[in-house]
């Protein structure tokens, strides 16, 4: 993420449920060894963890999301797109084993629908299926409209929408025979409001949001949820780079007077992903944005 996408690009009891989206306990809560095996071999988890692809999940919040699911005790696909990035997905997969999880990573560019095909293939081949897909991948070319190229508007469209609506169909086609699943999408406050330099961000940002409210009607009858969770201004790789002045006007500019951690949209990530609480909610977009935009 760029500097400019910085100005603003800124729960759970275990009931009972009958979805089979109860949170798996780690093995080490669980039960002996001797039941549990894991699909992979690279880790043991427990016999109802569920897998989940995270998209674009080498590093930032992806990276944090993949992180919560992996302490969860899940199943977690690693995906990331640049062969610069297979030692930092290869690493995420490690600390995810060593909290509790299991995981592989997955080289796929997220807007090829070629691409995902093999990369679902490859999921179903280490565990089988996949039960839960979180739709983070995402980039920013940021520019004022008057002097954005065709390829900056372009492939923005084609990962931060396209991207998500191509794995989703891929996704769906798994999640529909077993008449089970759920998709979370990562959106933006920016699809919501808007900033100055990211109309190709906030068109497909808010084209996600739209996304979700279709999907969730169409896919209800398959008893697939799919919602969308819209981050505000969290503390990144990105955000470290900005000077501290900046970061203070930025922060008196949110309600709660502070940037977002990872781990918080990692945490409602989780909630809508593995809690049988959300079974019952499907089409809705939830701020984890310190109230930046509240009122949208
Ligand atoms: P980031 O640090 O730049 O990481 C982006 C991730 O997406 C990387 O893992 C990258 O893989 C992957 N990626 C990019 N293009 C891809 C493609 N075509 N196919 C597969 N993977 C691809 O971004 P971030 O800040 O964590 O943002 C993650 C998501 O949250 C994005 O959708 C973003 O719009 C959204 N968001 C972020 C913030 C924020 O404050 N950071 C706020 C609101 C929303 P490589 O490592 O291989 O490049």
């Amino acid at each position: 993420m760029k500097l400019l996408s910085a100005a603003l690009v800124l729960f759970s009891a275990a009931v009972s449920t009958t979805s089979g989206f109860a949170p798996a306990t780690p093995l080490a809560f669980s039960r002996p060894s001797s039941s549990v095996r894991s699909a992979s071999t690279l880790n043991m988890v427990a016999d109802d963890a569920k897998v989940i692809l995270v998209t674009g999940s080498s590093r930032g919040l992806g990276k944090a999301i993949a992180l919560e699911l992996g302490k969860a005790g899940q199943k977690v696909v690693v995906n990331y797109v640049s062969d610069g990035s297979k030692s930092s997905a290869d690493e995420t997969c490690e600390e995810i084993k060593a909290v509790g999880g299991d995981a592989i990573a997955v080289q796929c560019d997220t807007s090829d629908p070629k691409a995902i095909k093999g990369m679902f293939k490859e999921i179903v081949d280490a565990y089988g299926t996949c039960d839960v897909l979180v739709n983070n991948a995402g980039i920013t070319k940021d520019t004022l409209v008057m002097r954005m190229k065709p390829e900056q508007w372009q492939s923005v469209i084609d990962v931060n929408l396209s991207g998500v609506f191509y794995c989703t169909q891929a996704f769906f086609k798994v999640a529909a025979k077993k008449r089970t699943g759920r998709i979370i999408n990562i959106s933006s406050v920016v699809g919501q409001i808007g900033n100055p330099g990211q109309a190709n961000y906030a068109a497909a940002k808010g084209g996600v949001i739209g996304l979700t409210m279709s999907n969730a009607k169409e896919f209800s009858a398959r008893n697939v949820t799919v919602n969308c969770i819209c981050p505000g201004f969290i503390e990144t790789d990105m955000t470290a780079e900005l000077p501290e002045e900046y970061l203070e006007k930025v922060c008196e500019g949110i309600p709660l007077k502070r940037l977002g951690k990872p781990e918080e949209v990692g945490g409602m990530t989780k909630f809508l992903a593995l809690d049988p609480a959300a079974d019952y909610i499907t089409g809705h977009c939830f701020n984890v944005d310190g109230g930046i935009a509240i009122g949208a």
